[in-house]
Order: structure tokens, then sequence, then C-alpha cells
């Protein structure tokens, strides 16, 4: 195992949460939702879905959903089946449904040792519903059963007065500080995707660099600025709704197929130089995990890991080693020519 060949951002189209925190993007949109999420797809389905042999080889899978991720029922059967596909699974949750972690972690620990979890850090809410305690016995459940995590907080506004404290608990219970990263705002009517804060840019990054987080700092460094290079999104990386099964490059780009539709294979087309976002808001993976392959940034496992005081690590050797490699170790760059065909055929997708 090791290298991974196509990083898969999964989202899971639910917008349910136990929580209902100021700067969520489900609720700029005003898309709460107070219903029991639906499976969408047998196991059985998604096992050939998800199949190396579609995939071409190991791939990074991530899990999020619009709400709370752990709400997707069975979602501990998912992650098995994906496991068992041979590949490393992320899970995106705010770390408070304990039986659901609790299932997870009954997954073998052969399988459960290429699971991480990204643990979001929303200190309002955790304080409002006094839920410290179990927040971070969670984490260290996590971690005491093999798995890896990283404990990542959406700074805002509200939480700068309690700047000590949030590092404080975090150290505390976890070894560390949390990883910073930067809130977008969803309903800028000029699609620029914003920075969350009443700050300027440049005092939101004077707040928050107190972190040392490697995150924030490679983050704050593409933040806003417009990507024009050959893009391997579409290729190396791929954006799936796991309830419809539309591919697409990644946050943006035309539709590339259906996931769940087997009579034919998966179309891995590059995007190109036709990103058409405003800037790259997600780079932190997608970047950091190469999908421009001469973007100099750190590797996913320096953004994500943290070394504890005790000489610990919160991601374990599988991971770290899975999370150190760049897509362009598994895939082969295009000529100048295959570029050029790549991006003159786009406009015909
Ligand atoms: S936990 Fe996540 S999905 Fe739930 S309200 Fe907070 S930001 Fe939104
Ligand atoms: S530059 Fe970033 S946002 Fe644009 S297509 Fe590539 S990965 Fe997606």
């Amino acid at each position: 195992m090791g290298k991974i060949k196509r990083y898969l951002d999964c989202h899971i189209p639910i917008t349910t949460c136990n929580l209902k925190c100021s700067y969520c993007y489900i609720a700029q949109l005003d898309q709460f939702q107070n219903v029991k999420p639906k499976v969408f797809h047998t196991l059985d389905v998604e096992k050939k879905a998800f199949s190396q042999e579609r995939l071409g080889g190991p791939c990074l899978v991530n899990l999020c959903a619009g709400g709370e991720t752990l709400l997707y029922p069975d979602i501990a059967g998912l992650v098995r089946v994906i496991l068992e596909n041979g590949h490393y699974v992320m899970i995106v949750t705010n770390g408070l449904l304990t039986h659901k972690i609790e299932e997870l972690l009954e997954i073998d620990y052969e399988l459960r040792k290429r699971i991480f979890f990204k643990f979001s850090y929303h200190y309002v809410e955790l304080k409002r519903l006094n839920l410290f305690e179990q927040y971070f016995e969670n984490i260290n459940k996590v971690r005491r059963a093999g798995a890896s995590f990283t404990c990542e907080l959406t700074p805002c506004d509200e939480e700068i007065e309690y700047i000590d404290d949030i590092k404080k608990r975090c150290m505390d219970n976890l070894g560390a500080w949390p990883h910073v990263t930067i809130a977008r705002s969803d309903i800028d009517p000029d699609h620029r995707i914003p920075h969350l804060s009443n700050l300027s840019f440049e005092d939101y990054i004077n707040t928050w660099k107190v972190f040392d987080s490697n995150l924030f700092n490679e983050k704050i460094k593409f933040f806003y600025e417009k990507r024009t290079e050959f893009c391997y999104a579409g290729d190396w990386s791929l954006f799936v709704d796991l309830e419809t099964g539309s591919i697409t490059p990644c946050n943006c780009g035309k539709r590339l197929g259906d996931f769940y539709d087997f009579s034919k294979p998966i179309k891995f087309r590059a995007i190109g130089n036709h990103c058409s976002l405003a800037h790259c808001f997600n780079g932190h993976s997608w970047l950091s995990l190469g999908d421009i392959p001469e973007f100099d940034i750190k590797n996913y496992a320096e953004l994500r890991n943290r070394k504890c005081a005790d000489g610990t690590e919160w991601l374990n050797p599988t991971i770290k080693e899975a999370f150190s490699s760049k897509l362009v170790e598994q895939n082969e760059e295009y000529s100048e020519l295959k570029k050029k065909i790549t991006n003159f055929c786009y406009r015909f997708y």
C-alpha cells in the first residue's frame, strides 16, 4: 500500500446536524433540515463503486456531509466497505456521536488503521452545550484504537477572546494545539469566496497565526489567489456526490459521469486550465495532495499531523506514510501536447 493513486472527495448531501455553529455553510445558505437521513445505496453497490479496478488503485476517500457526516445511517458499513477495497478513509465529524464513533472503532485493526478522523473543534458550541469532556474523550478513544486524527478549529470572531482557553483545552487533552482552517463565506454576491470575519484578512492572519498551524500557514499563502496553472483535478482527483453519483473534477468543473453507472468505466479527465473558482479554497487538500504538481506546498501529512509533548503523533505510521506522498508519484504528468488537447476538448465535454 503506501501511496495514493487518486483523491476522492465524497459529498454526502445530508443537511442535518446536532450542532448549530454560527459560521456553518449550511446555516449561511439556510439549508438546515431536521430530517432523518436515508441510505442512498446498498453496501453491495458501494463495494462495486469503490473497487480499485474502477478507480485505478488505492485512493484517499474523504467522507463529508453538508451537516454531520456520522448521521448518515450505517456510516460504519460504508467505511468498512471502502476500507475492504484497499483505500484510506477520511471522516469529517464534529466528534459528538459517541455510539457512531464506537461502531467505527469496532472495525478490524488492520482496516481501522487506514481511517483518519478530521475532528472539527467547534469551541463555541462545545462551550454552550458543555460537551468538552465528551468531545475530547471521543478523540482519545480513536487514538487508543490506533486510528489517526486531527483536530481543526474553524476560526470565528466570537472565539477570539477564548484563544488561550481553546489552546489549553486541546493541549491538555490531545497533547498539542489544534490546527486552524479559514472560515469562508458562501453567500458573497461576487463569488469571491471571502474569509468569514469582520477583520481584514491581514488582521485575521495576525489573530489566528498564534496557533502555529501548518494548515493555516499554508492556506493563507494561496487564499484569494486565482489558480491559473494546469490542474489535474478530474483525473488525479474527483468530487463525487454519494447520493446522485455525479462526478465533477472538484468543487467546480463539468460533470464527468455517474459514479454508480457500472455499464461504462469512469472517464478521468483533467480540468486543465479551466478552473472557474475565484481561488482554491480547499487547496489544503487538493493542492497539498498534488493536483498541481509544481505548486509549492507542504504535503498533507504535514498539514494534518501534530507532534505531542510526550513525543506521540496524531497520525499513525500508516496514514503518515500515505499522506506524505504526492499524487504525481502514482500518476504520469501529461506532455505539453496532451495538455493542449485536454484544454481544447474540455469545451466539448
Ligand atoms: S458541526 Fe458542522 S455541520 Fe454542524 S452546524 Fe457545525 S459547522 Fe455546521
Ligand atoms: S485549482 Fe483547486 S479549485 Fe481549481 S480545479 Fe484545481 S483543485 Fe479545483
